[in-house]
């Protein structure tokens, strides 16, 4: 039996790879004028980052890591995520001690062992961005707006931008005995992941998929409710930010973050037309995390964008601008010696930058010609016997079938001044 891809994961095809690479250069494009950095990290790190990083109460760690043994009997894990490797290298590397905020990006395979679905997958990408070395809100509007203007870029529509506070540990405090207060009359009609979280992580249940909590947390005290003066504070400047920027988003109070280490700002963009699964972008402020993998106190903010979902949008609203790349000219000889010289001519278009082709498959020159326009070429070079009899070649247009037969020491001019015309430059 021939073999299959492990589930969850994708074959990215070449009529795929032309839309991803569109993408990325967009991504690419937007953090350059935005100021941030291309940081690589390792696709594997040590078990203990993400436990420590993304948090042991969360279902990443509990359940959908790829974690395994190496030869050396260390325990690895194929990365669920990117903010804990960019902070360790933060850390490991010192850029801290250099100019602050350091301002970082990264395009690149995530790992979580999660049931496969539309918009879900074990092998995913992630676009995101982490900021490290600034607590303003400023930052927070940076990122959240160039999430903002890469999705105006990529012209997309219809998008929901939530934003909200989660507070900080001491006003998260406050909210937690009060939702606690709020829900322990109703507790044992939470859905069992629910009643998990009443002691561990009781914010979570704000933004619990099921429709019975969703009922059952109508009317619970949020996040917004008991946030302290500095928080507060923070989170109307970053609104007046927003809003001085044209970002167009809307406050959601369920919005949450459940770990300790999450602080203030939290966000999520959706696009509903993607199915359910139809979260493309979330991020926040983690001003406790760095400390927490071992690094000095270093406030910072981020977020990660899954790239399958947003080329599943930019699918169904058709915002996808044609990536083809098609052969100006395809070089159709005939026998040894025309093949020879035509090959030589294709180098030289090459090297004078004009996409070329030729046959590879020592086809006859009609099947050639057939070729070329399969190809969407738009001209066709022959040389066959009479042609190289006479130091000549034809020049075919092949949109309007007009040939010409011009001298053989003209072909690169003619072609190049073609393609000059067609292109503008
Ligand atoms: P998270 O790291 O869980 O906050 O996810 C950030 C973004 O990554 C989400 O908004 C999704 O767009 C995307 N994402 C997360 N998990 C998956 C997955 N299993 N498959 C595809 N995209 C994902």
């Amino acid at each position: 039996m021939a073999l299959q891809r492990p589930k969850g994961t994708q074959d990215l095809l070449p009529s795929q790879t032309a839309k991803w690479q569109y993408l990325e250069e967009m991504m690419r494009k937007v953090c350059r004028e935005y100021g941030y950095e291309e940081i690589r990290t390792p696709i594997f790190e040590a078990t203990e980052l993400f436990q420590r990083g993304v948090g042991e109460t969360t279902d990443i760690v509990n359940k959908e890591m790829y974690t395994f043994l190496d030869k050396g009997e260390r325990s690895i894990t194929l990365r669920p995520e990117g903010t804990a490797s960019v902070c360790r290298a933060y850390v490991e590397n010192k850029l801290y001690a250099g100019p602050q905020p350091v301002k970082l990006y990264y395009i690149g395979p995530m790992f979580r062992y999660e049931r496969p679905q539309t918009g879900r997958y074990r092998q995913f990408h992630q676009f995101g961005v982490e900021v490290l070395g600034s607590e303003k809100p400023v930052v927070d509007a940076e990122t959240i707006s160039l999430v903002w203007d890469l999705y105006q870029r990529l012209g997309l529509k219809n998008l929901e931008v939530h934003i909200n506070s989660v507070g900080c540990p001491s006003c998260r405090a406050d909210h937690r005995q009060k939702l606690q207060e709020f829900l322990a009359p109703r507790r044992e009609e939470l859905c069992p992941d629910c009643q998990d979280r009443f002691e561990r992580n009781p914010l979570r249940i704000l933004d619990c998929k099921n429709p019975k909590c969703q009922k059952l947390t109508q009317g619970a005290p949020t996040t917004a409710d008991t946030l302290c003066e500095d928080c507060q504070g923070h989170f109307n400047a970053l609104q007046e930010l927003l809003q001085a920027a044209g970002v167009v988003f809307r406050v959601n109070p369920r919005l949450v973050r459940g770990l300790d280490y999450y602080r203030k700002t939290a966000f999520e963009v959706m696009v509903e037309e993607i199915g359910a699964q139809s979260a493309i972008c979330g991020g926040g402020r983690y001003d406790g995390l760095t400390e927490e993998i071992g690094g000095p106190p270093t406030p910072g903010i981020g977020f990660a964008m899954g790239m399958e979902r947003v080329l599943a949008a930019i699918e169904v609203q058709k915002a996808m601008p044609d990536q083809v790349e098609r052969p100006f000219v395809m070089v159709a000889a005939l026998g040894k010696e025309a093949e020879g010289k035509g090959f030589a001519l294709l180098q030289a278009l090459r090297h004078a930058g004009i996409p070329a082709g030729m046959d590879l498959l020592g086809r006859g020159l009609k099947a050639q010609l057939k070729n070329a326009d399969r190809q969407e070429a738009k001209l066709a070079l022959l040389i066959g016997e009479e042609e190289l009899q006479k130091d000549s070649f034809i020049l075919r247009d092949l949109s309007l079938g007009e040939q010409q037969e011009f001298p053989w020491q003209d072909a690169l001019a003619l072609i190049s001044q073609r393609y000059r015309e067609e292109h503008g430059s």
